[in-house]
């Protein structure tokens, strides 16, 4: 399967991964993971990257693109197949893939409501020593030593989120309109498990069902919003 998800910060993205992961046996690709983590590590493109975040800003297409497209020829993603968590981010990303003949067989869109995107970001945490998430009210860590260590991401602030969003709704058409015949869209503000549930069947149905990416003539590469043929 090559699966894309989409949706604001917040909007429940890594949950519905780790369930997609663990039933489709896809490889979890995040962005947002594989940039922090160059950034730890010091690189020159995590040291770029982390400027651009630490403002709540999207890093330059070309430097994402290249990372992704080099990730999706691993071995790993080329026989189990991958869940793109995080990009496209822009049209540009979007026809990045498109241009190389990569087309995602769903992308799901995640749709919460902006407000509820700002409280879930505000009070969220991560544990640096398993990884786990938390919410200070929704989902509070299990005892004090943990909360002890919790941290909160430099761009988790409220100011910096708004930011976030509003870059996400500036280019979220543009990439929906990509794929058009493939979007799968559900509702975010329930509960993970109800997403789940709606989500799981709806793609193994779409998996089944994909019409195979054709040559398009209309738009120049290779997509499949178009059967014609290249005139
Ligand atoms: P995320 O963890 O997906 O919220 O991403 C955190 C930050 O990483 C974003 O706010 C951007 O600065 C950067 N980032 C992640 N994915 C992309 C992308 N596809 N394009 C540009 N910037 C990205």
């Amino acid at each position: 399967p090559k699966l894309i998800i989409m949706g604001a910060p917040a909007s429940g993205k890594g949950t519905q991964c780790e369930f997609i992961r663990g039933h489709f046996g896809v490889v979890h690709l995040s962005t947002g993971d594989i940039l922090r983590k160059a950034a730890t590590d010091g690189t020159q493109v995590g040291l770029t990257a982390k400027e651009f975040m630490n403002r709540g800003e999207l890093v330059p297409d070309d430097m994402i693109v290249t990372i992704v497209l080099e990730r999706l020829m691993e071995v790993d993603c080329t026989t189990r197949g991958w869940l793109l968590d995080g990009f496209p981010r822009t049209a540009e990303q979007g026809r990045a893939l498109l241009d190389k003949g990569i087309v995602a067989d769903i992308v799901i869109q995640l749709d919460v409501p902006d407000s509820i995107l700002v409280e879930r970001v505000v009070g969220r945490r991560t544990d640096p020593e398993t990884g786990n998430i938390y919410h200070l009210t929704f989902k509070p860590p299990p005892n004090s030593q943990v909360s002890k260590r919790l941290i909160q991401r430099s761009d988790d602030t409220e100011a910096k989120v708004k930011v976030r969003i509003n870059a996400f709704h500036k280019n979220m058409g543009a990439i929906t309109d990509l794929f058009k015949d493939r979007v799968i869209k559900v509702k975010g503000d329930r509960s993970a498990q109800a997403i789940w549930e709606e989500l799981k069947p709806a793609i193994s149905t779409r998996l089944t069902a994909v019409p195979a990416p054709v040559r398009c003539g209309c738009w120049g590469w290779v997509c499949a919003n178009d059967t014609k043929p290249n005139e």
